[in-house]
Order: C-alpha cells, then sequence, then structure tokens
C-alpha cells in the first residue's frame, strides 16, 4: 500500500512514445510538429550502440525486392528524408544508387522482382548486363552470367545522426523527453497508463521498444524475437575507387547468402552484413563478441564482388534485429487494446521508412487514418497466435 501510494501519477493530454531509437524518435518528431502533447521516454541517450539503430548507415531503396506492397510507403520516406534533412540542417542521406547484385545461383530472384516493383510502381531503375555494371564500376567484379539492376533514387542514411536530429526537432517542437525506462503498459480504454518509477495516464502510447519489445509486450503475445546480427568494416586496398562516387551501396545475393554493403565512407571502411540468417536472442543475453568465422564469412562475401575492398579488418560490431514470423513490420494497434500503437517485428528492414513510420504512427496514436495502405503490417494478422 505505502509503495503504491509512493508512486507519483501524472496525466499526459496527448501520447506516450515509449523508446526514441530509429522510429520512436521519427514518432516523436511527427506528433510534435503536429502540435500534440507528447511524452518521449528512453532509459538510453540518443544514438546509444545498444539496439538496432546505431553503426554508420542504412540503404535506403524504393523499388522493394521484398515486396512491392512496401513500395508506397518506401517513396513517402524517400520523400520525408529531404523534408528531414530540410528541416535539420544537416546532411543525413546520401543519394549514391543502390546497385543490386544476383549470381546465377541466387535463390531469391532479387533483379527480377526489383524490377517487378520497380515497373509496377513507376520507379525509374535500370537493368544492367554484367560487362555494363563493370564498366560502370570497375571495383565491381561480376561473372557473365550475373543480373544486375540500378536504382539512382536510393542510397543510405546515417542511423545515428538520424535519431539525434529526429529527437532535436522532437525537443524544438515541444516534447518532452526523459531518460526512463518503461516497466508495464496497461492498456484501457482511455487513459492508457504507462509505468515507470511514475505513472503516466496518457490518451495513446507509441511503443517502438526495437529488440526490447519481446519482453515489455510480452503479455500481449506477438511472436516476435530479437535476433543477433553481425556487421563489419573492412579497410579497402584502394580507398578511392571504392567511394560513394564510384560505387552505390549494394545488395548481394547469392547460394551463400543475402549480403548488403556500402561504399568506403572515411573512418568506417566499407561496411558489409549479412540480412538472412542469425541466432534468436534477447538484449540482454545477447553474444556481443564478433566470432573469427562471422568475419570470414563477411570477407568472402567482400572477395566474390569487390575483391579490392576485402583489405585488413577494422572493426565488426553486432547489433539486433526483431524478426516477425513472416518478416513484415507490425504496425498498428495491439488486438484489443485500441490505444497501443506498436510499431515492432521490424526484421531489420525498417530505417529506410522511418520518417514515414514516425508519420503513420503518429496518425494511429491520433485516431486518423494513415493516408497509405498499411494494412498488411496490421498486427491483428497475429491475434489467433496472441490470444493461443
Ligand atoms: C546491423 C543492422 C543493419 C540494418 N540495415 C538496415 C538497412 O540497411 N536498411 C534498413 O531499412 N534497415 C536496416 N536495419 C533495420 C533498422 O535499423 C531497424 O529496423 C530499426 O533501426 C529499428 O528501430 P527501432 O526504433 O525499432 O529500434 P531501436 O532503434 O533499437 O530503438 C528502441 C529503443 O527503445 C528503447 N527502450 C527499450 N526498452 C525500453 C523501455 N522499457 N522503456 C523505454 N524505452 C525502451 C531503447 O533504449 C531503444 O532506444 C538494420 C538493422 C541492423 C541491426
Amino acid at each position: 500500500m505505502s509503495g503504491a501510494s509512493a508512486v507519483t501519477e501524472q496525466r499526459v493530454d496527448g501520447v506516450v512514445v515509449v523508446g526514441l531509437g530509429g522510429i520512436g524518435s521519427a514518432a516523436a518528431h511527427a506528433l510534435a510538429a503536429r502540435g500534440e502533447t507528447v511524452l518521449g521516454l528512453d532509459p538510453r541517450s540518443a544514438g546509444h550502440r545498444d539496439g538496432s539503430s546505431h553503426g554508420a548507415a542504412r540503404l535506403v531503396r524504393q523499388a522493394y525486392f521484398e515486396d512491392p506492397a512496401y513500395v508506397p510507403l518506401a517513396a513517402r520516406a524517400w520523400r520525408l528524408w529531404h523534408d528531414l534533412e530540410a528541416a535539420a540542417g544537416e546532411r543525413l542521406l546520401t543519394p549514391a544508387g543502390v546497385l543490386t547484385l544476383a549470381a546465377p545461383d541466387d535463390p531469391r530472384g532479387v533483379v527480377p522482382a526489383v524490377l517487378g516493383a520497380a515497373e509496377r510502381h513507376g520507379l525509374p531503375v535500370e537493368a544492367l548486363a554484367a560487362g555494363e555494371v563493370r564498366r560502370r564500376y570497375p571495383a565491381v567484379r561480376l561473372g557473365d552470367d550475373w543480373q544486375a539492376v540500378l536504382e539512382r533514387d536510393a542510397g543510405f542514411v546515417d542511423p545515428e545522426a538520424t535519431v539525434r536530429a529526429q529527437l532535436r526537432l522532437a525537443g524544438a517542437a515541444g516534447a518532452e523527453l526523459r531518460a526512463d525506462r518503461v516497466v508495464a503498459i496497461e492498456p484501457g480504454d482511455e487513459p492508457v497508463v504507462v509505468t515507470t518509477a511514475r505513472r503516466y495516464r496518457a490518451r495513446a502510447v507509441v511503443v517502438a521498444a526495437g529488440p526490447w519489445a519481446p519482453g515489455l509486450l510480452a503479455d500481449a503475445g506477438l511472436p516476435i524475437v530479437a535476433r543477433r546480427k553481425v556487421v563489419a568494416h573492412f579497410t579497402p586496398r584502394d580507398p578511392a575507387a571504392l567511394g560513394p562516387a564510384a560505387l552505390p551501396g549494394f545488395v548481394l545475393s547469392d547460394a551463400a547468402g543475402l549480403f548488403y554493403g556500402f561504399p568506403f565512407l572515411p573512418g568506417h571502411g566499407v561496411r558489409i552484413g549479412r540480412h538472412d540468417g542469425g541466432e534468436d536472442t534477447t538484449p540482454e543475453g545477447v553474444d556481443r563478441v564478433v566470432r573469427p568465422e562471422e568475419v570470414a564469412e563477411l570477407r568472402a562475401a567482400l572477395e566474390r564482388v569487390l575483391p579490392e575492398a576485402a583489405g585488413p579488418l577494422l572493426s565488426a560490431v553486432t547489433c539486433l534485429y526483431t524478426m516477425s514470423p513472416d518478416g513484415d513490420f507490425l504496425l498498428g494497434p495491439l488486438p484489443g487494446a485500441p490505444g497501443v500503437v506498436v510499431a515492432t517485428g521490424c526484421s531489420g528492414h525498417a530505417f529506410k521508412f522511418v520518417p514515414a513510420l514516425g508519420e503513420a504512427l503518429a496518425d494511429l496514436a491520433t485516431g486518423r487514418a494513415p493516408g497509405l495502405e498499411l494494412g498488411f503490417l496490421d498486427p491483428a494478422r497475429f491475434a489467433s497466435a496472441a490470444s493461443a
């Protein structure tokens, strides 16, 4: 009894945003920019390296080989990245393009899928014969039987600078941002109660807790799990031939896996990661030590297509995805709890959408229908899993 009465309670006549990483900072910014009352809660500092939004770069693409249903969201995000840069007064996006390379044994069919998504949505992409790739990008090695496609309105963003910029803009627009860890979210009709060392009663809550969401939302029974990933940075033998002026961001799909990477960036070298694979984990239990065989796998992928990039190892880090069973996001209200809007299960591909996700979350948390068709991401598709 005495413990309960000691908890300070506060009414928030607006939205509480739980988690201020890539997506939560975008939601806080979008809500505050609309004049909504916003309280953002996160125990970690902006741009921290424990979750999913740290490191040198994230690919931004629009011709979505994973599923063309994402293209309107990607196109909206592409516009909003430019708006965000203008508002922040800094460069976040490097529009170097993205080159997708597929070996003859590519089991995913990524190049036809990029071309199909582009055709369906009228996006400018260029199918390139192997010889043309070698002519334009002399650092790239590929056989005549490979497939390739270049997307020009694509590139990469700086994730840590993005989080910091969105939080700065949110604060400037009136959002209150507190270093505080949420321990419970109680969905009522209205208000929702969010508990840290205090209790907040709010109209709605946006939960964007990244790889911590499986723990924080455990009672909701969502089929989401954190997954350990590794990214390595190599010092190229000839940096000048591998910078963003000479090489776009890239995707490589072959029988060994689905890899992604970036041109040489000063201080970061050439960065490469593997999108598929990885082991399920938790943010508390994850093994942060990178194993030699993981570096060797990434080096081998570079050697297949960019041998000049595979110089000495500069650094290798772990990072976390939050996986859903179908690889699609869970974006929308929790089934049976309309005041609790989640953005989770982002399965390692959400950063490119960050400003558009912020906008959609701001709509959903204030009772507006998002301007785009996002029903395919509704968490309700797992309602039976949640109630099982
Ligand atoms: C190595 C790697 C490479 C990637 N590459 C790409 C790419 O090229 N392109 C792309 O589009 N996407 C990419 N992604 C995916 C993308 O980065 C993620 O989908 C995105 O960053 C997820 O952001 P988030 O806000 O959900 O999570 P995070 O940024 O991890 O934010 C979650 C926040 O919640 C906070 N939090 C946790 N628990 C609590 C609590 N109890 N109370 C309050 N706050 C809490 C945390 O402190 C954290 O700040 C990549 C991901 C990784 C890991």
